[in-house]
């Protein structure tokens, strides 16, 4: 079997150095087995082990390996659908008691990263949703007062106070979250299993689950090396989810997210650049992600092809997207170009699925995972020891396959497209 390894990008070459994590060896039990070695995986494993479950974690290449290791380490709080939203869809108590979680959700990483002293240069900056079109202001200014009814400090910002945080006149607006920031979003993934396994946790790489299958009472899941037999199984494979169980594929979308890195910028743009520190997103359908890293390098992401590559030609978008929102910086050398992909979902929550009795799944970040896929990794196992399903506060779903999932990509191209089509538009208009 060749061994997975981390893919160059700037998190790969600054990130603190991976724990031990030798392959599963042998047959063994265990109270929980955690397929996935990313957040949602990690913190499971974490909170499983301090809890004094017997835990092992299954991780195909390395902790980290996937999404957690790749993003863009902004930690944003909430899910893509705003509070009132949750409540008209899962009614007053449960949508509040969601509101309420996802609310929260940034506060157990910056919690986890000083707790367990992982240095992942986690910073509690406040994050920027930059609004691209005018038309659009209406909805920075429901999403602050939502959370602020809900006791969330969120503020409204102008174009100019926009123009000052970020150093580009590109936006007519935004709002900040003050509970958002940022992090290595590869060291806080390597500083979460170093925490899990001092925490009693087993953790294992180039260890792929290959089967999984009943076994008395029990389920046993099987990789290359050997086996673990179980009474509770979390599957935390996102958008990298294989054929291990079948249909779960096929209930998400999987779709790459490229990132460059600059070289330093120096001293004189960096004052103008993000003076504050606060990581942004946009608005737009197809949205651009940027912030600064601890050197000043200047990260910025966006929607890519459908391929994993490391090729810069590929990387055209991300670095035009650099280009508009700071021409002044010319053509300034990029360091690094890199890729991952998120797990798209139809309903835009992530989904919990009870897959049998004891198998569970919890998957589709929609693309902001870095503080809910940790905030959900914690939930979990707070269900296999053995928690409500009433008590938790995102609801079960049935797993449900996409129809003609095979046929994704051409309908995402065309998806793309039509969603490039409109930014462009409204961004044009103003
Ligand atoms: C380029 C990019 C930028 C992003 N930027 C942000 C951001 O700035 N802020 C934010 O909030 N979110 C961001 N996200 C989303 C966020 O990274 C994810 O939602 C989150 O990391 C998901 O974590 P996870 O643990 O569920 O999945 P992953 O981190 O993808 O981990 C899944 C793991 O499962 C493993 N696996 C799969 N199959 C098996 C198997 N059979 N056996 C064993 N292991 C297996 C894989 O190797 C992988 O390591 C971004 C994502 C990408 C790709």
């Amino acid at each position: 079997m060749t061994a997975l390894r981390h893919p160059d990008s700037l998190w790969a070459a600054t990130a603190i150095a991976a724990p031990g994590t030798a392959p599963l060896a042998g047959e063994r039990r265990a109270d929980a087995v955690v397929v996935g070695g990313g957040f949602t995986g990690l913190s499971a494993a974490l909170h499983l082990a301090e809890a004094g479950a017997d835990t092992v974690l299954l991780e195909a290449a390395e902790p980290g390996w996937g999404a957690s290791g790749r993003n863009g380490g902004q930690v944003i709080p909430g899910f893509k659908l705003d509070p009132d939203e949750l409540v008209a869809r899962y009614g007053a108590e449960r949508g509040e008691r969601l509101a309420m979680f996802a609310g929260g959700v940034a506060d157990l990483v910056f919690d986890l990263a000083a707790r367990h002293g992982i240095d992942c240069q986690a910073a509690r900056s406040g994050w920027i949703q930059a609004v691209h079109a005018p038309s659009r202001m209406a909805l920075a200014e429901r999403r602050v007062a939502q959370w602020r009814r809900r006791g969330f400090q969120a503020d409204l910002v102008d174009a100019a106070q926009i123009a000052e945080l970020t150093g580009t006149g590109r936006y007519a607006g935004g709002l900040i979250d003050r509970r958002g920031g940022t992090l290595n979003p590869l060291s806080f993934a390597r500083g979460l299993a170093g925490a899990a396994i001092r925490a009693g946790a087993a953790v294992h790489g180039q260890s792929p689950a290959t089967a999984i299958r009943r076994d008395g009472a029990r389920w046993r899941v099987t990789t290359p090396g050997g086996a673990v037999l179980a009474d509770q199984v979390l599957l935390a494979t996102n958008a990298y989810t294989d054929d291990l169980w079948p249909g779960l594929k096929q209930s998400v979308i999987p779709v790459f997210s490229y990132q460059v890195a600059t070289r330093p910028l120096g001293d004189i743009p960096r004052r103008a650049i993000l003076a504050g520190g606060m990581p942004v997103s946009d608005t737009r359908r197809l949205l651009l992600y940027f912030r600064l890293d601890g050197q000043g390098r200047l990260v910025v992401g966006g929607r890519g092809r459908f391929r994993q590559t490391e090729e810069p030609a590929f990387y055209r978008n991300v670095v035009d997207g650099l280009g508009w929102l700071y021409p002044e910086l010319g053509p300034v050398e990029i360091e690094h170009y890199w890729a991952g992909q998120v797990a798209l979902t139809l309903d835009h929550v992530p989904h919990l699925n009870e897959l049998a009795p004891g198998l569970h799944a919890m998957i589709g970040y929609n693309g902001r995972g870095v503080a809910m896929a940790t905030a959900c990794g914690r939930m979990m196992a707070g269900r296999m020891r053995g928690a409500a399903l009433d008590d938790l506060p995102l609801p079960a779903t049935p797993l449900r396959p996409i129809p003609f999932h095979g046929l994704r990509q051409p309908a995402l191209a065309l998806a793309i497209h039509w969603k490039r089509l409109l930014d462009r538009w409204e961004t044009r208009r103003q």
